[in-house]
């Protein structure tokens, strides 16, 4: 695949999973109906972000009426909500809220991917769908080369240990646990690092704080070499 720009039209443009793909398409037809008026996206959601991130974000999935609507990752959702906050706070966003394309929002050294590019039925994707989107996140780490790589949650991580041990990268055995602000070096200075993801389910509990949240974006600073904005 030549680019960033490539890649994200095969995104768009796949159609490997009939389940998802059907998903998305009726979620778009029947709508929430406080999105009654608008256009949904409906299909695949590309990366978001620039190719030379040096943090490079790993989410699960579109959410129905989030990416599925907005056709950009984490937008028009509460998890977004929780996400471009911090990542304005940290200085990688150029603003705190991402609420639509055209709303001028800037990603700052960190781009956003996910494991599954389809929105799943109650945000989960089967193993197979898993798999099928494994080759984007393949593309989108091998484009990128981020010295940093956060895993929002333990799907994530561990889609980004599998593929590290088929790059033959330095992974530890035994596999190291997912756990919020877990860290593993996998050789020439490259990190990942896990989050807890911030969906409403541990958001809504208290599980994942807004305080435990930054520290991991300035945790990914640090180990990303970008200066801390303490
Ligand atoms: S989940 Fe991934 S592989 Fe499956 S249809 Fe969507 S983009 Fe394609």
């Amino acid at each position: 695949m030549a680019g960033w720009r490539d890649l994200n039209q095969a995104i768009t443009s796949c159609r490997t999973c009939p389940r998802l793909v059907a998903h998305c398409s009726h979620i778009a037809q029947v709508k929430r109906r406080s999105f009654q008026d608008e256009d949904y996206w409906g299909l695949p959601v590309p990366n978001l972000g620039p190719k030379k991130a040096r943090i490079l974000i790993v989410g699960l999935a579109p959410a129905a009426h989030g990416a599925n609507r907005t056709g950009r990752m984490f937008t028009g959702d509460r998890s977004g909500d929780w996400l471009f906050r911090a990542l304005h706070k940290a200085g990688l966003a150029n603003q705190a809220t991402s609420t639509a394309s055209g709303d001028g929002l800037k990603l700052v050294d960190c781009a956003i991917t996910a494991v599954c590019h389809c929105a799943p039925p109650d945000n989960k994707p089967l193993t197979e769908e898993v798999k099928n989107c494994e080759p984007f996140l393949a593309t989108t780490i091998q484009l990128c080369r981020p010295p940093v790589i956060l895993a929002l949650g333990g799907l994530a991580w561990t889609s980004v240990l599998r593929f590290a041990s088929s790059q033959n990268w330095p992974v530890p055995r035994p596999r190291p646990k997912f756990g919020h602000g877990a860290m593993v070096s996998l050789g020439k200075n490259r990190h990942l690092l896990g989050s807890y993801h911030p969906s409403q389910q541990n958001t809504f509990t208290g599980r994942l704080t807004e305080p435990m949240f930054d520290a991991v974006f300035k945790q990914a600073r640090n180990l990303a070499g970008l200066d801390t904005n303490s």
